[in-house]
C-alpha cells in the first residue's frame, strides 16, 4: 500500500497518524533517543536558539503546536527568563497526559500548558502568541495551508513561526544511508517497540513525501508569512524554517 497525501482520504490520514502515537506515547520520549541517535535534541536545540526567548520579566508566550509530551516547550521555557510561559496543543490526549506529567515533575506546571486541538483548526484568539513552533508534527498534518493559516493568524504582529521537520538529504552517499536506515530499520523498530510495523512505514513514507525545503517556504509565503528563510541541518536530514507576521 501506499500512504500518500493523495492516494490516503483525509480523515484515515488522521487516523494513521493518531494511531501512531496512541500507540507509543508512553514510549515516545525514548523513542525519539533511539531512532535518530539522540540527534533529536541538538536539532531541538538549534530550533531553541533561533526562538530566543527573552530574559528577565518580560512576557513571551509561545505556542507549541503539535507538541507531543512537551520536550520543546520544556527546552524554550528553561531558556527564556521569568515571563516566559508555553502552551503545548496536539491532537492525541495521550501524549498530552504523558507531557502533563513530564511538566509536574519538572515542577513546570505553572509554566507550561496542555491543550487538545488540531492544527487545522486552533482554539485560540487572534494574534494571542509571541512565537509559534512546529517540531516534527507538521507532515502529519493532512491539509498543511490550513495550519501554516492559523498558524499566522494566532501570531502576534512582529511574532515568528518556526518549523522544524524531516527534509530531503542533499549530500551523496548520505541519502543512500538515510533511506535504506528510514524504510528498513525504522519500521522494524517500530514492530518491536510498538509492536506494529506499519504506522512507521506510514510515517516515513510521509516523510519522504514532504515537500522540499524551497518548496515549503513558498507555502509558508502563501500562507502569508514575510522574510521566510531555512536552514538545513544534519546534511539535510532536517530543515527549520520560519516566517514573521508582520
Ligand atoms: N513536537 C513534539 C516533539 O518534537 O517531540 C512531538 C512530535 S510527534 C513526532 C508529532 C505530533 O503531532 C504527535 O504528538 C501527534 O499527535 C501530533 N499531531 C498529528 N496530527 C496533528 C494535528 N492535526 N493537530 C495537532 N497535532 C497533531
Amino acid at each position: 500500500t501506499h500512504f500518500g497525501y493523495r492516494t490516503v482520504p483525509l480523515t484515515e490520514k488522521q487516523s494513521l497518524v493518531d494511531d501512531v502515537f496512541h500507540k507509543v506515547a508512553r514510549r515516545y520520549d525514548i523513542m525519539n533517543d533511539f531512532m535518530s541517535g539522540g540527534l533529536h535534541r541538538v536539532w531541538k536545540d538549534a530550533l531553541v536558539s533561533k526562538v530566543r526567548p527573552p530574559q528577565g520579566a518580560r512576557p513571551f508566550e509561545l505556542l507549541d503546536l503539535a507538541g507531543g509530551t512537551g520536550d520543546v516547550s520544556f527546552r524554550v521555557v528553561k531558556a527564556g527568563g521569568a515571563g516566559t510561559r508555553a502552551t503545548v496543543a496536539d491532537i492525541n490526549a495521550e501524549m498530552l497526559a504523558v507531557g502533563r506529567e513530564r511538566a509536574e515533575k519538572r515542577g513546570l506546571g505553572d509554566k507550561v500548558t496542555f491543550t487538545e486541538a488540531n492544527a487545522e483548526a486552533l482554539p485560540f484568539p487572534d494574534q494571542s502568541f509571541d512565537a509559534v513552533t512546529i517540531a516534527f508534527g507538521i507532515r502529519n498534518v493532512p491539509r498543511i495551508p490550513l495550519a501554516l493559516t492559523e498558524m499566522r493568524r494566532v501570531l502576534k504582529p512582529g511574532g515568528r513561526a518556526f518549523v522544524l521537520e524531516f527534509s530531503k538529504v542533499d549530500v551523496p552517499l548520505l541519502d543512500k544511508i538515510y533511506e535504506a536506515y528510514s524504510f528498513n530499520v525504522i519500521p522494524q523498530l517500530g514492530k518491536r517497540v510498538a509492536g506494529d510495523a506499519e504506522p512507521y512505514q506510514y510515517l516515513v513514507e510521509s516523510i519522504r513525501r514532504f515537500p522540499n525545503p524551497d518548496v515549503f517556504a513558498n507555502m509558508m509565503r502563501e500562507a502569508g508569512f514575510s522574510r521566510v528563510d531555512f536552514t538545513r541541518m544534519t546534511g539535510g536530514v532536517v530543515a527549520l524554517h520560519w516566517g514573521w507576521r508582520i
